[in-house]
């Protein structure tokens, strides 16, 4: 205590307690640069290291500086300026090489090499700082006592940066405070072993005017260095929490939409449902599926399909409520899910109308127009699911529901739909081996001249023999293989069978064969062709492929580029479904089609006989103006076929005509007659053998020199 006493009446205590002051604030931002350098990568520790450095080694130095500017020796004195400078440079050196080891976390007992080093460095500079201090008169020093101010810097030091590598809260005040100590020790201790001979004791010394200018510059010099470091740190901390925010709401929401995502859905239905069961209220979770999202992004391309996303995310955005419990987020490329408190029935109904009008809503992409559209499967809590995964499950079957459903509406879940996806995705399953067991086949359907009634060419439609289901129709299971890249290897087969077995009719009819928008986008169609008529040796002009409209508005330069290949080769195109789809002059104008079919949908029964005549003539009146026939599908009546003839339509196919038929039967029927050498094969094909497998067969019949009638 006496020696307390004695060490603070030399000194002017305002300056001491400004010093200290200085100290503490130092060694803060020291510490809370030392947590930046600590976490820093590259260069960026090499900076944080140097502000680091600099921040201890002013903090030191000042420190030091002041409180000897508010000494009084009792006798003259002044300051060595170089040996002050050179103790600046010891702080701040000696402190970058501590600091270094300390953060750079190569091997253990790092930090605490660094902080030796740390306490050796504020030693250092209290001693050179000591000799720089010229006193008239004969200095001497307590040894023990310099001994103990080493000791303390020392382990004080260690302390401080082991504190400070230290995860937690208060690693930074912690060593802040230790930091500070240190050098206050150093200092204190160092000039308690500190004498001057002669010196005259006196109560409280004055420090002279000049002393106090110079401890004020100081003073503000190291505020405005440590301020620079503080205010470094303090921008880094908040770019770092701006980041970590970014970080979050990324994990968050899906980047394309700004909707919230499946993790973040999934908390909040969570949160949703604690609310409804302590409200005994009810939810709605709404699983929306946007239509043909496929096809937009196969067709029109990546971008089209993200503008759209981006576009109805925007709208969803848009449509919720603020505190009405509605919630909607992306879960998947084209999925999403919506929720909604379900106090009635008809706030369900709002809810889904109010998606229904921005889901539906046409979207402009370029100079074009995209119908987006969705199906909007509905399950309620408790109603349909007691707990979370099959409230969603439930939810998704019932927008599998509506996704099957013609008219598009929004489907409530019923239990009976479990059993009907269930099945789905087992005839999915099975589709996958169908081929390979060769339970597809192919039937042809008679296309005829109206004027006349001869036979103009057959249509290939595909079926499938399901070992337990029977026969089951494209319409069911084309669908399905587009899903997936089934419906390309279908595709080819349909291609390369029929080919194979055109190729041998005595009567050269043209064969036409569906085209699949996949086939289109995913294969290089032209090049398959060329090689099927190839391997075949069926004429190309014998050959015309069925495309509708969809498939050839999307991607137009590229399929313009690939329907004139195929033209090109001799192979006719006709224009499938027409009057369902866009029907847009420009498909006529741009794309060279041979023949336009009217969809079988405008003979229904549903369809007036006014309303028929009148889209035959509109489209009558199309083709004579691009100078392209025209062709009549699904024509069930002799009516139908009078009023046809009436309005000079080319030609004509549908029930009434013939049915699809399997080949061996119209062979039978005798409308087609096979090449004698060939009937073995052909008979092979008609029962639905691979095409693949006959194709050395056919080669070997080509090289024979039996060429058909189209060929020859
Ligand atoms: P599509 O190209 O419009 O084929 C004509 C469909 O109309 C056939 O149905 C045919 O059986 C049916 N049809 C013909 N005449 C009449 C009629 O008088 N009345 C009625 N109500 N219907 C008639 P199918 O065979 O069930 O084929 C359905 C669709 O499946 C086809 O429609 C076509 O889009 C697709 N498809 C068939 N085979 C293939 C294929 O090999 N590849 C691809 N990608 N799609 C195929
Ligand atoms: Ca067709
Ligand atoms: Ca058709």
């Amino acid at each position: 205590m006496m020696v307390v006493r004695c060490i603070l009446g030399q000194h002017n205590l305002w300056l001491v307690f400004v010093a200290a002051l200085l100290c503490f604030c130092g060694a803060g931002v020291t510490a809370s640069l030392f947590r930046h350098a600590l976490r820093a990568k590259n260069n960026q520790w090499y900076a944080w290291l140097f502000l680091t450095a600099l921040s201890s080694g002013v903090a030191i130095w000042c420190t030091h500086f002041v409180a000897m500017l508010g000494y009084a020796a009792g006798t003259p004195a002044r300051f060595d300026p170089l040996l002050t400078s050179v103790s600046l440079l010891i702080a701040v050196f000696g402190s970058t090489i501590g600091f270094m080891l300390a953060t750079c976390r190569f091997a253990r007992f790092l930090p605490e090499t660094g902080g030796v080093i740390v306490g050796l460095a504020i030693v250092a500079m209290h001693y050179t700082g000591m000799l720089a201090y010229r006193v008239q008169g004969q200095t001497t020093w307590n040894m023990p006592c310099l001994a103990l101010s080493v000791l303390a810097a020392v382990v004080l030091s260690v302390m401080a940066v082991r504190a400070g590598v230290r995860t937690g809260r208060h690693a930074v005040a912690y060593m802040a405070g230790v930091l500070a100590v240190a050098v206050l020790c150093v200092h204190f201790i160092g000039m308690a072993a500190y004498h001057v001979q002669g010196m005259q004791q006196v109560g409280v010394v004055a420090s002279t005017h000049d002393s106090l200018v110079l401890a004020v510059a100081i003073v503000i010099m190291s505020f405005l260095i440590l301020g620079g470091g503080l205010v470094s740190g303090m921008i880094d901390d908040s770019s770092r929490a701006e980041s970590v925010e970014k970080l979050r709401r990324m994990a968050l929401n899906d980047t394309l939409t700004g909707l919230p995502n499946r993790l973040n859905f999934h908390q909040r239905l969570d949160l949703e449902l604690d609310w409804a069961r302590e409200n005994n209220a009810r939810l709605a979770l709404i699983g929306i599926d946007l239509n043909r999202f496929k096809e937009i992004n196969d067709l029109r391309g990546h971008r089209a399909g993200d503008e759209v996303l981006r576009i109805l995310g925007r709208r969803l955005r848009g449509l919720l409520q603020d505190n009405s419990g509605e919630f909607i987020a992306r879960t998947g490329g084209d999925e999403f899910l919506a929720l909604c408190r379900a106090g009635s029935g008809e706030q369900i109904r709002t809810f889904l109308h109010r998606l229904e009008e921005v889901l539906f809503k046409p979207i402009r992409f370029e100079d074009s127009e995209v119908l987006p559209g969705a199906s909007l499967g509905v399950a309620i809590w408790p109603d349909h699911a007691v707990d979370k995964e099959t409230l969603i499950n439930n939810a998704d079957l019932a927008m599998y529901r509506a996704k099957a459903d013609p008219a598009r509406r929004p489907c409530f879940y019923e239990p009976a739909m479990d059993e009907k996806v269930r099945t789905r995705r087992k005839l999915a399953a099975d589709l996958r081996g169908a081929l390979k067991a060769g339970q597809l086949s192919v039937c042809y359907q008679v296309q005829r001249v109206i004027a006349t009634g001869e036979i103009r060419g057959y249509e290939a439609l595909v079926r499938w023999q399901h070992p337990t289901r029977g026969t089951i129709m494209p319409d069911e299971f084309i669908p399905l293989a587009e899903e997936s890249d089934l419906i390309l290897q279908i595709g080819e087969w349909v291609l390369r069978s029929v080919c194979m077995q055109a190729v041998q009719w005595q009567q050269p009819y043209k064969v036409a064969v569906n085209l699949s928008g996949m086939q289109f986008v995913h294969t290089d169609i032209a090049r398959i062709v060329a090689n099927v008529l190839e391997e075949t040796g069926l004429p190309p002009r014998r050959l015309e492929l069925e495309l509708t409209e969809s498939t050839v508005i999307a991607d137009q330069t590229r399929t313009l580029q690939v329907l004139h290949q195929i033209r090109d080769m001799g192979v006719s195109l006709a224009l499938d479904d027409f009057g369902t789809g866009y029907s847009s002059l420009d498909t006529l104008r741009r794309f060279p089609f041979d023949l336009i079919k009217i969809d079988r949908s405008f003979f229904g029964a549903s369809q007036s006989s006014q309303h028929t005549q009148a889209v035959v003539r509109a489209v009558l009146a199309l083709g004579k103006a691009f100078d392209i026939p025209v062709m009549a599908e699904g024509i069930e009546t002799p009516e139908q076929l009078n009023m046809l003839n009436a309005a000079g339509c080319d030609e004509a196919q549908g029930f009434f005509l013939g049915r699809p038929t399997p080949l061996a039967e119209i062979i039978k029927d005798g409308q087609i007659s096979m090449h004698q050498q060939r009937k073995r094969v052909c008979f092979a094909l008609c029962q639905g053998g691979s095409g693949e497998a006959m194709l050395p067969c056919m080669k070997k019949l080509r090289e024979s020199g039996v060429r058909s009638r189209g060929t020859g």
